[in-house]
C-alpha cells in the first residue's frame, strides 16, 4: 500500500505537532499562569495520545485484526476517550478565554465526564459490531470527525464574537480554530463518500497533510494571541502603574511627584510668574483622632470638590500634596490683590460648614502662599516655601493666609550646622552600618541576605537615619565617597560572617546614581571585592529605578560591566520612578524590589492589587527575581507569598539590626528570632 508510509509519517507529525504544541502551551501557562492555556495545553496532549492509539487501531485493522480483542478494547478506549477529552478541553479553554474562571463552574467537571463517557461508550461500541465494517469505521472515525468538527466551529464562532477582544491575535486564532475545524467535517465527508462508493477521491492522499497543516496553524495561532495578549496587558499594567504613581487615589488629583514635575515644566515656561497656595485644613489632626481616618478622607475628598469647582480656567488642577495638604498652582499672577482675593475666596469656601456621616463640621483652612518670583525659582523649593508660609498661617491661629518671607527659612541653617561636621563623620568612624534581613519566599522563610543601611551615629543627636544627610553628602559632592566607604565596610563584614559562622548569606549595598554612573565603578566593586576576599556573587547593588533611567544607554553599559563581575544588580524602589515595564526588559538586571508604598496599597485597595500582581507576574515572565520590602503584617505576608514573590524584607521579619545584633544571631545565640508564619526559625 503506497500511500501506508506516508499515512503513518503523517500521524507521527501531527502527534509529535501536538506534543510540541501541549509543552508550548503548558510553559506559557507556567509563565503567565493562565488557566485557559494549561486546558489548551491538555487538549493538545490528548490529541497526541489519540493520534498515536489510532494509529494503532488502523495498523491492526491492516494487519486482519491480529492483536487480541482485550488489548484492542484497550487501545480503542484510550484512544477514544482521548479524542473527546482532546474536544473538551479545547471547548474548556475557549470558554476559559472568553468567560474567565468562576469559582465552582459546574461547566468543566460536566465537559470532562461527558467527554469520558462518550469516549468510552463509542469504544466498546466499537468491539460490539464484529465484522460491520461500515459501522465500526463510522464510531472510529465517522463520529469523532463530525463531532469534533461542529465543535471547533462553534469555538471560532465563539472567540470571533469575544466581546472583549483586542488586536488580531483573537481574530487569528478563531479563523484557525474555523479552518481546523472544517477540515475536521471534510475528512469526515470523505470518510462517507469512500464508504459509499468504495472508492477514493483523488485529494483524499493528501488529507492527512490538509490535518497536519490545520492543526499547527490552530496551535500557532494560540501563541500569537498569546504574546499580543501579553504585550497588551504589559501596556495596560504600565500605565495603571503609572496613574498609581502620579494620582492620588481618593480625589484624582497629580500626587506630590507629579507636582514636583508639572511644577519644574511650568516653572520652565512662565518662571516668574507663577504662584503657589498651599492649603492646609487646620483641623485635619483633631478631625482623623476624633472622627477616624473615613471622615477625614470624606473631608478631604470634598475639599478636594470645593477647590475644583473654585478653579479658573487656565490653572492647573489642584494636586494633593500630603494626606491632608492641596496645593494650587497659579500660572499667571499679575497682581498681589489678585492672590489675595483668591486666596480669600478659597478660605471663605471653607468656611461653609462640612455634611459628614450625619454630622455638621466647621472647620477652617489655611493658606500659604509662595512667590516664583522671590521665593524659589525651582519646584522642590517653591512648595518648601508654601508650606513654611501654611505652616506660619496655621501656627498664627489659621483661617487666614500668609505670604512666605525669607526668615521662616530656618530649617537649611541648621542643616548647614550639621554639614561641617558631616565631613568628619567619614574619617570618625561615626559612620556605621545596620543590616535588615532578607529572607527566601518560601516554607521556613530562611535568612538569604541582608541589607547594609547607613546610620550616622552622632556623638550629641544619637543614631541618625540616612534621609538627615544622604541629600547633603550629594550636595556637598561626598556621595561616591560615601558609596565606596560603604561597600568596603559591608564587603569586609560579609567575608567576616563566613570565616566566624559559616554564614554564606548575601549582602545588599545602596548605591547612588552617581556612583552608579561612573565609568570606573565596576572596576572599583571589582578591586574592593579582591581585597576582602569576597566572591562576588554575595554582594548585591541596589541602584535605584529613576537612577537607571536618567541616562538609560550608559545605565546599560555600567550594569553589564557589574553583572559581568558576577555581582547581582536589584533596581529598589521600584514602580516609583520613570521607568516602564516594557522598558524593564532591555535593562540587565536581576531582579527588582517593588516600593514599600505599594505593600499598604495591596490590602486596602483591591485595584491597586491587581495591578500589583500584574506587575510581579510580568517581572517573573522576563526572568527577573521579585523582592518586597517593608512588610509589617501577616495580611501582607500572605498577600504577597500568594504572589510568589522571590524574597521578602520588612519589620515582620526584623527591623534592621547593628553589627552586633546580627553577629550574635548568626552566631545562633539570640533566641529571639524573626518570626515567620507556621514555620521554623528564619536564620
Ligand atoms: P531603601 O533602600 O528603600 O531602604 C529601605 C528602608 O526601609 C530602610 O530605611 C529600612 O529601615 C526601611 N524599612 C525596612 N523595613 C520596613 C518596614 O517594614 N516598614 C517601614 N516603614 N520601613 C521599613 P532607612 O534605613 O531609613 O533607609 C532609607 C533610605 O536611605 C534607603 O531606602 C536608601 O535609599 C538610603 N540608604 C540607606 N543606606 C544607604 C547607603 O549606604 N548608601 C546609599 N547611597 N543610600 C542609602
Ligand atoms: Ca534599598
Ligand atoms: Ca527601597
Amino acid at each position: 500500500m503506497p500511500s501506508f508510509a506516508l499515512d503513518l509519517t503523517l500521524y507521527t507529525t501531527q502527534a509529535v505537532v501536538a506534543l510540541v504544541l501541549a509543552a508550548l502551551l503548558l510553559h506559557y501557562h507556567r509563565v503567565f499562569g493562565l488557566v485557559s492555556l494549561l486546558q489548551w495545553s491538555r487538549s493538545f496532549a490528548l490529541l497526541a495520545v489519540h493520534l498515536v492509539t489510532a494509529w494503532y487501531g488502523i495498523y491492526w485493522h491492516l494487519d486482519n485484526e491480529t492483536a487480541p480483542m482485550a488489548v484492542q478494547l484497550l487501545v480503542a478506549a484510550v484512544s477514544q476517550v482521548a479524542v473527546y477529552g482532546h474536544l473538551g478541553f479545547a471547548a474548556l479553554g475557549a470558554r476559559t478565554s472568553v468567560h474567565g474562571l468562576r469559582k465552582d463552574d459546574p461547566v468543566p467537571g460536566r465537559v470532562l465526564y461527558g467527554a469520558l463517557a462518550l469516549g468510552l461508550v463509542c469504544a466498546l461500541a466499537w468491539s460490539q459490531t464484529g465484522d460491520a465494517h461500515m459501522q465500526r469505521l463510522f464510531m472510529r472515525v465517522g463520529l469523532r470527525y463530525l463531532l469534533g468538527g461542529t465543535c471547533f466551529i462553534a469555538i471560532a464562532v465563539a472567540l470571533w464574537r469575544q466581546p472583549n477582544r483586542e488586536g488580531l491575535g483573537v481574530r487569528v486564532a478563531a479563523v484557525a480554530m474555523g479552518l481546523f475545524g472544517l477540515q475536521m467535517l471534510h475528512v469526515w465527508a470523505v470518510y462517507l463518500w469512500e464508504l459509499k462508493h468504495a472508492s477514493s477521491l483523488p485529494w483524499s492522499a493528501f488529507i492527512g497533510i490538509f490535518s497536519l497543516v490545520t492543526e499547527m496553524f490552530a496551535g500557532f495561532s494560540l501563541l500569537i494571541w498569546l504574546l499580543e495578549d501579553e504585550r497588551n496587558r504589559a501596556n495596560r499594567t504600565d500605565s495603571a502603574l503609572k496613574r498609581l504613581r502620579d494620582f492620588d487615589a481618593i480625589t484624582g488629583f497629580p500626587n506630590r511627584r507629579r507636582l514636583l514635575s508639572d511644577l519644574t515644566t511650568l516653572l520652565r515656561q512662565t518662571n516668574q510668574r507663577t504662584a503657589l497656595l498651599l492649603l492646609r485644613l487646620d483641623q485635619a489632626d483633631t478631625l482623623s483622632g476624633s472622627y477616624g481616618v473615613v471622615v477625614l478622607e470624606t473631608v478631604m475628598a470634598e475639599t478636594a470638590n470645593r477647590l475644583e469647582q473654585h478653579a479658573r480656567p487656565g490653572w492647573p488642577r489642584p494636586a494633593r500634596l500630603s494626606d491632608t495638604r492641596f496645593v494650587q498652582t497659579l500660572p499667571r499672577v499679575t497682581s498681589n490683590a489678585e492672590l489675595t482675593a483668591i486666596a480669600n475666596d478659597l478660605l471663605a469656601t471653607l468656611r461653609i460648614p462640612f455634611y459628614v456621616a450625619g454630622q455638621e463640621l466647621s472647620l477652617s483652612a489655611s493658606i500659604g502662599i509662595a512667590l516664583a518670583a522671590t521665593d524659589s525659582g525651582n519646584a522642590e523649593g517653591l512648595i518648601a516655601a508654601a508650606e513654611a508660609a501654611g505652616q506660619r498661617a496655621h501656627d498664627e491661629g489659621g483661617n487666614r493666609f500668609q505670604y512666605f518671607s525669607s526668615e521662616m527659612n530656618t530649617l537649611a541653617l541648621t542643616k548647614l550646622g550639621l554639614l561641617g561636621e558631616l565631613r568628619q563623620a567619614f574619617t570618625r568612624g561615626e559612620l556605621v552600618l545596620y543590616y535588615q534581613p532578607l529572607v527566601a519566599a518560601g516554607f521556613g522563610n530562611r535568612l538569604s541576605g541582608v541589607e547594609a543601611l547607613a546610620r550616622w551615629q552622632h556623638p550629641q543627636r544619637g543614631l541618625l537615619l540616612p534621609e538627615m544627610f544622604i541629600e547633603e553628602l550629594e550636595q556637598l559632592g561626598m556621595i561616591e565617597e560615601f558609596d565606596r566607604h560603604v561597600l568596603a565596610i559591608a564587603c569586609r563584614e560579609a567575608q567576616d560572617w563566613q570565616q566566624r559562622y559559616g554564614s554564606e548569606i548575601s549582602v545588599s549595598v545602596n548605591i547612588s546614581t552617581r556612583s552608579f554612573q561612573n565609568q570606573h565603578f565596576a572596576e572599583l566593586v571589582r578591586s574592593l571585592l579582591k581585597e576582602c576576599g569576597l566572591a562576588p556573587s554575595r554582594l548585591e547593588l541596589e541602584v535605584v529605578e529613576s537612577g537607571a533611567m536618567d541616562d538609560p544607554a550608559r545605565a546599560i553599559q555600567s550594569l553589564s560591566r557589574l553583572r559581568a563581575l558576577g555581582v547581582r544588580v536589584m533596581l529598589d524602589d521600584f514602580g516609583t520612578g520613570y521607568s516602564s515595564l516594557s522598558y524593564l526588559r532591555e535593562l540587565p538586571v536581576d531582579g527588582l524590589k517593588i516600593d514599600r508604598s505599594f505593600v499598604d496599597d495591596v490590602i486596602e485597595r483591591p485595584r491597586d492589587a491587581a495591578i500589583v500582581a500584574a506587575t510581579i507576574t510580568l517581572a517573573h515572565s522576563l526572568g527577573l527575581e521579585v523582592v518586597v520590602e517593608g512588610i509589617e503584617t501577616e495580611p501582607q505576608l500572605a498577600w504577597f507569598s500568594a504572589q510568589k514573590v522571590d524574597r521578602l524584607q520588612g519589620f515582620l521579619f526584623s527591623p534592621p539590626l547593628d553589627r552586633d545584633a546580627l553577629r550574635q544571631r548568626l552566631a545562633g545565640r539570640d533566641a529571639t528570632l524573626p518570626r515567620a508564619p507556621d514555620s521554623g526559625p528564619v536564620v
